[in-house]
């Protein structure tokens, strides 16, 4: 990498990110910011379709023979209200660029036009990802689904999350699980309604419910491989009339995150029989359902240990063994596709106040980050082109 060639994308990214930026949008509709997408595509020569809707893949070919990388970045934004205090700030009320996922669409669009102003030392061919709805109901499946890592064939993918933990020019990456797989839980228990102050001619749902809440917990404390984690987290309790009246049903709705697929594979069986078991000891009637949702990001082991060096050979980078999340991310279909990298881009700065976390009113990123991110992107669409995917990676 040359530190000045990357500087000179900086004015480019940041002007494109704040541009994304001031117009976040939801899931499915990223109309706008699809367009700016191809837009700069087109500016820049490389040829572009879409898919699924609002999805963009382009495709840069390099002037030397070799394999295919695929470098991905999600588009949507988040049903937030803005309050980061920022001159470019959403203009679109109760919608924010909340998770940074407008900073990543500008650093695959500051990647791109680095990797065509050289492509004359380009091996292989380079595939841009631009997916919509990251944050649901999800775009990747169905951008895979749509052949999006066959026209060409893709022989590995990566993509960079902002991170708030680190600071800018540290960068996240590990080998194995990074993210968890994230299924939802609805619990209905049904009893008999009556009046509170004649329990004994009723079946009350909201002592049952409490006991099922804490029952559950016993999924994590007692029963789960403490080296392992697993979350199960209880977020709304609906029922009940008013305060004299006994509840003739409650129901709960939750999340379970988890990383290992034994572990995942598992937690139906254990959520029933512990709805059911609270039912038959309350006297109540239960139903669960589990809706399944992204599975868990799984770093290519090989893959990251061999991308480590040349990640942390680029000039001003730090790279360090980020701990995984229980977040969730539906990059975990391309990396089940493909051998995948989820990295992890520092974008803290505390001097600035630029500590909270993705998702948050507040956030702000530091973009003295971005151009440490084109590197990165740069660094995995040049190895993977001129060497391939590792042998031993596995
Ligand atoms: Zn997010
Ligand atoms: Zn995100």
């Amino acid at each position: 990498m040359h530190a000045q060639s990357v500087s000179d994308e900086y004015d480019y990214v940041v002007s494109i990110r704040r541009e994304i930026h001031r117009h976040p949008e939801l899931g499915f509709e990223e109309e706008r910011t699809a367009k700016l997408i191809e837009r700069e595509l087109a500016r820049l020569g490389i040829s572009a379709k879409r898919l699924v809707g609002t999805g963009v893949v382009g495709v840069i070919e390099g002037k030397l023979p070799g394999s295919v990388a695929g470098l991905r970045a999600d588009m949507d934004a988040l049903p937030v209200v803005e309050r980061s205090g920022l001159p470019f700030a959403s203009e679109i009320p109760g919608k924010m660029h909340a998770c940074g996922h407008d900073a990543h669409v500008a650093m695959l669009l500051g990647a791109a036009r680095r990797l065509m102003s050289r492509r004359d030392t380009l091996h292989g061919s380079v595939v841009l990802l631009f997916q919509p709805a990251e944050e649901g109901p999800g775009g990747a499946e169905p951008m895979i689904a749509a052949g999006a890592l066959e026209q060409p064939h893709v022989d590995a993918v990566a993509m960079l999350h902002v991170d708030a933990r680190f600071p800018a020019g540290t960068i996240g990456l590990i080998p194995g699980p990074v993210s968890a797989a994230c299924d939802e839980l609805y619990v209905t228990i049904e009893g008999k309604g009556g009046h509170g102050a004649a329990p004994h001619l009723a079946v009350d749902t909201i002592p049952a419910a409490a006991a099922t809440v804490l029952a559950l917990q016993n999924i994590a404390a007692r029963e789960t491989d403490p080296l392992r984690s697993v979350v199960l987290t209880i977020g709304t309790i609906e029922g009940g009339y008013r305060n004299n009246v006994i509840a003739d049903s409650v129901h709960l709705t939750g999340t379970l995150r988890s990383h290992d697929a034994t572990i995942r594979g598992g937690l139906e069986e254990r959520v029933q029989r512990i709805v059911s078991g609270v039912a038959v000891a309350y006297g109540t009637r239960a139903r669960v359902e589990i809706r399944y949702g992204y599975p868990p990001v799984v770093n290519h082991a090989g893959l990251a240990r061999w991308f480590t060096p040349r990640l942390a050979s680029l000039p001003g980078v730090e790279v360090v063994l980020s701990e995984p999340t229980m977040g969730g991310e539906d990059f975990a279909y391309f990396a089940q596709a493909r051998p995948g990298l989820m990295m992890r881009l520092g974008v803290r700065n505390e001097a600035e106040g630029m500590v909270h976390s993705a998702h948050s009113p507040e956030f702000r990123l530091d973009e003295a980050a971005l151009p440490y991110g084109i590197a990165a992107l740069e660094q995995f669409a040049r190895s993977v082109g001129e060497h391939g995917v590792p042998e031993d990676a596995g």
